[in-house]
């Protein structure tokens, strides 16, 4: 990786960062990211580079770690390990997703929960930022050892959140289910009747409008913003999704109602393309009802769907790109693959799909990119509303939550947009995010002193 050796302050960082984290690639490479758009905003507001600031931001306030201990269905006894990073609460509660996978690992959550800081900043709500997991992998498991296994998990974890203090939601592989499951618990511990603890909540009992749906249909918001900015729409574009799970589905849902023609979607086994474009009541079945695979889409969808064991949604033309499975799951090869069949608009649904090398090559060819920490806010944008409604023990309609996550996504585009301008990278909306993201935290965070 090339350092942000612009500003001596960001290079040293870097460097303290990697050697006090060792192993924990995924969180270096998040750092490097913000660190490397930062240098024109210390020079130009040289009180951010005030001792101590940057640095704090860098480490996390809390870092949780512990057992959770479940019985299968066998009765074996199994044990998986919880996190919660609880990163930053300058801005409101800790505020992030849990994640259940086996790749989670205490890197992972770190680069997640660091994301999360700017994420939650650009949506202009009242949160901080955080993230947790577990390495648990709920695929193949039984609904029983699920819940089991949310019953463990909530029984330790319970003691560090609350509403004003920290707000989980789901993640990779932590859906309605897994939430209902966790409140329960949550509930029966703490014998508090406490909705905002958790979002991403059933609606009949304190979940928002469009919680699930937000993720996948704020990206393509944000991704016809960009097209807009360049005279253009999503009407008759065709695009390339990566992933099968809720960010995908939304996705391909919202692209479709907007009039574009969604191709692919994948999972870690390959993926399908369909030439009429996805049914997204069949992707849905298939994968929220019956929890299947989308190899079984293509075996029931008919001639216009092919499955590619193996292969990757990249090489598949299109004008529009929306990774949305996992973090660097689009590599420089991809890249220059998308970018040679003339790809216009690349936005970033998962938390970093792109690896820094793809980004350099996708942002030299002039394809507009959206960083996930600004495209994909729509998701923990609606969290902090359904965390509102909550409060007021009220629920929003449909029409209303759809209103203000439209809006927040067109301002969180025009801050960005607007900030790369003010800092001579017009265009550049990885820049802007990074730069509008740290300013806002880094304001909040000087003016409350050295905490
Ligand atoms: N996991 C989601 C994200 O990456 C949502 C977090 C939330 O709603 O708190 O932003």
């Amino acid at each position: 990786m090339t350092r942000p050796d612009t500003h001596p302050l960001l290079s040293a960082l870097l460097t303290e960062v990697e050697q006090r984290n060792p192993a924990q690639p995924e969180f270096h490479q998040a750092v490097h990211e913000v660190l490397e758009s930062l240098a024109p905003v210390l020079v130009e507001r040289p009180h951010y580079a005030e001792p101590g600031l940057v640095e704090r931001l860098l480490e996390p306030e809390r870092q949780i770690i512990f057992r959770v201990p479940w019985q299968d269905d066998q009765g074996r006894v199994q044990v998986n390990r919880g996190f919660r990073i609880e990163f930053n609460s300058a801005l409101g509660p800790y505020k992030g997703g849990l994640r259940f996978h086996p790749s989670v690992n205490l890197g992972i959550v770190k680069f997640l929960g660091f994301e999360q800081i700017f994420k939650n900043a650009l949506t202009g709500l009242g949160i901080g930022g955080g993230k947790g997991g577990s390495d648990f992998d709920p695929h193949g498991r039984s609904d029983a050892e699920v819940m089991r296994f949310c019953q463990s998990f909530m029984t330790e974890l319970q003691r560090h959140i609350g509403e004003h203090t920290d707000v989980p939601a789901g993640d990779i592989g932590v859906g309605g289910r897994e939430i209902g499951y966790l409140f329960g618990q949550y509930r029966r511990i703490t014998n508090r009747w406490e909705a905002g603890v958790l979002t991403g909540k059933g609606t009949t009992w304190g979940g928002s409008a469009i919680r699930p749906e937000a993720t996948g249909y704020g990206n393509v918001l944000f991704a016809a913003a960009m097209l807009r900015e360049r005279g253009e729409d999503l009407e008759g574009q065709t695009a390339v999704v990566s992933g099968s799970g809720n960010v995908a589905l939304y996705t391909i849902e919202k692209l479709i109602a907007l009039g574009a023609n969604p191709l692919t979607c994948s999972d870690s086994g390959g993926y399908v393309i369909d030439e009429k474009g996805i049914d997204v009541a069949l992707l849905q079945q298939i994968k929220e009802v019956e929890r299947g695979r989308v190899s079984d889409y293509a075996e029931r969808r008919g001639s216009s769907a092919r499955y590619v064991p193996g292969g990757r949604v990249w090489d598949v033309p299109a004008d529009v790109a929306l990774p949305s499975a996992t973090q660097n799951e689009l590599d420089a090869d991809a890249a220059a693959t998308l970018i040679q069949n003339g790809v216009k608009v690349v936005s970033e649904g998962a938390n970093m799909p792109t690896t820094p090398d793809a980004l350099h090559l996708i942002q030299q060819a002039g394809v507009a990119f959206g960083p996930g920490k600004a495209a994909n806010a729509g998701g923990v944008a609606v969290s902090a509303l359904e965390m509102s409604q909550n409060h007021a023990r009220t629920a929003w309609t449909r029409e209303r939550v759809e209103d203000e996550l439209t809006q927040i996504m067109n301002d969180i585009h025009r801050t960005c947009h607007d900030t790369a301008d003010r800092y001579g990278a017009p265009g550049d909306y990885v820049t802007g995010a990074n730069i509008a993201g740290f300013e806002r935290v880094a304001d909040a965070m000087l003016e409350q002193g050295v905490i």
